[in-house]
């Protein structure tokens, strides 16, 4: 039963991958979100490096684009974040 549940978050994921992203701190589907909207909450490169900006509505942490990036994002979002 796990395994198909399993395949079954694949096969979805795989069609609404872009889309599907969620927040990796509370699981909250990430919003499309503006760059205006972004600009005050990331950091400049990002803003002028990155078109595509997302948003959790739960915990307001912000995410973009390039998976190369995630590691150094959630420090950034972290230190954003923990004051
Ligand atoms: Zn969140």
């Amino acid at each position: 039963m796990e395994y198909g549940l399993l395949s079954q978050i694949t096969i979805k994921g795989k069609i609404t991958l872009p889309s599907s992203a969620r927040c990796s701190i509370c699981n909250e589907p990430l919003k499309e979100t503006t760059r205006e909207m972004a600009k005050s909450h990331v950091p400049e490169y990002t803003y002028n490096t990155f078109s595509s900006f997302k948003h959790c509505t739960k915990c307001g942490r912000f995410y973009w684009k390039g998976s190369h990036q995630e590691n150094l994002q959630k420090k950034l979002s972290d230190l954003l974040y923990r004051s």
